[in-house]
């Protein structure tokens, strides 16, 4: 099956009635037939057999499959949010003594965990420029057990070449760890590029209509069974089955949406691109961007997210701002609706300002997150919020 056939079909189970639309088992719990029965579902649970819905329910089940179908990995384990499927992926796998090296340009919530929560258990993270493979490699040592980056950064979009980190990675035995959400599985082989691990906030472009929040580790069977499955499943982070059949739904439409998302996001950065109001535009999809050669490898286009550095810095993006009457102003990406965000003042606003200028978070720079609606609406109304900035 091709991709948007698996995204429509892949891992349905039908019950007894052969309904249509994927089922919601919303169910805690399993009756069994005998005692007999549970006692055998306890020693092993068989394909197809549950026991709680924090180990396992059909239709997120359902997801798990449908979802490493679509990013090509054996397995994967459904989690309450992007962030239990990150402090998951790490958390199961490292332990007192292990060494993480890591891209220091990552989302808040994945620095507080890298920063904050894994020393305190007696794991030592290094932070590496992402781009900068001399990094990478001077850090990586005999006792580094994983590697970890976003391979597209948040909000300058900056690339990790995730073929040249896990050449490095691997020729130390180090598992290499990839939060993939800016990149979207719908663009991703990062699995035949190198990864071990790939990670996802399904509340982006999964859902992809601003509705639940998600997450998902995908993997060998062997990792996600027997590494992240035991950490999940006893820690609480697992999906709840309604979420999980929200985002079957999502997965359904996920590679329409995405692509017609991706070619607005071009059209929008060809548009504002030398604009007199406008600085620097961040996106890897323009030929004149530095890393244009590496994302035509490693994605072949340049995403959904486009940054924009406005001149007048932060009066002048509040101006922008002010002016948008399309694009929302809000934080969540990857959604139907077109985004507009300012970092300094509100995702990146905790960061001294010392940390936001070496990430190069400029006071007048504006992230959107490019949506569905038709590309003229949201190329004019871009168009004329920088004329009244
Ligand atoms: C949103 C996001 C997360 C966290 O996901 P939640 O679903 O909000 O918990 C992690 N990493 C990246 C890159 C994100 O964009």
């Amino acid at each position: 099956m091709k991709t948007r056939t698996k995204l429509v079909h892949g891992g349905t189970k039908r019950s007894q009635y052969g309904e249509l639309s994927e089922a919601i088992f919303l169910t805690q719990g399993f009756a069994y037939d005998s005692p007999e029965s549970a006692e055998a579902r306890f020693i092993e649970a068989g394909e197809d057999e549950y026991i709680y819905a924090r180990y396992g329910n059909p239709t997120v089940r359902m997801f798990e499959e449908r979802i490493a179908m679509l990013e090509g990995t054996e397995d994967g384990f459904a989690t309450a949010s992007g962030m239990a499927a990150v402090n998951g992926a790490l958390v199961s796998m490292l332990q007192a003594g292990d060494h993480v090296v890591s891209a220091r340009a990552l989302f808040g919530s994945c620095l507080y965990i890298l920063e904050n929560i894994l020393p305190r258990f007696g794991v030592e993270v290094t932070f590496v420029d992402g781009t900068d493979l001399a990094q990478w490699d001077a850090a990586i040592r005999p006792d580094t057990k994983a590697v970890f980056f976003e391979s597209m950064a948040n909000p300058t979009l900056d690339l990790v070449d995730i073929e040249g980190v896990a050449r490095l990675a691997h020729a130390n035995g180090v598992t290499v760890i990839v939060d993939n959400v800016f990149s979207t599985p719908v663009y991703s082989r990062a699995l035949e590029q190198g990864a071990d691990v790939v990670v996802y906030s399904a509340t982006k472009h999964i859902d992809g209509q601003g509705r639940v929040l998600g997450g998902v580790i995908l993997g060998t069977k062997d990792f996600i069974r027997k590494t992240v499955e035991p950490y999940m499943k006893h820690t609480g982070g697992s999906m709840s089955p309604f979420t999980a059949w929200v985002l079957l739904k999502g997965l359904e439409t996920i590679d329409l949406r995405v692509r017609a998302q991706t070619a607005s996001a071009q059209a929008i950065a060809e548009a504002v691109e030398g604009h007199a109001k406008v600085a620097r535009v961040l996106y890897p999809g323009l030929k004149s961007h530095a890393q244009y050669a590496l994302m035509q490898r490693q994605l072949g286009v340049g995403g959904t997210m486009v940054s924009i550095d406005l001149a007048g810095g932060k009066a002048a993006a509040f101006a922008f701002l002010n002016a948008l009457e399309v694009v929302l102003i809000s934080n969540n990406l990857g959604d139907a609706k077109s985004i507009a965000t300012h970092p300094t003042t509100t995702t990146h606003q905790r960061l001294s300002d010392e940390q936001r200028a070496s990430l190069g978070i400029t006071d007048g720079l504006v992230r959107l997150s490019v949506g569905i609606e038709d590309p003229d609406d949201l190329v004019a109304d871009i168009l004329q919020a920088l004329a009244a900035s």
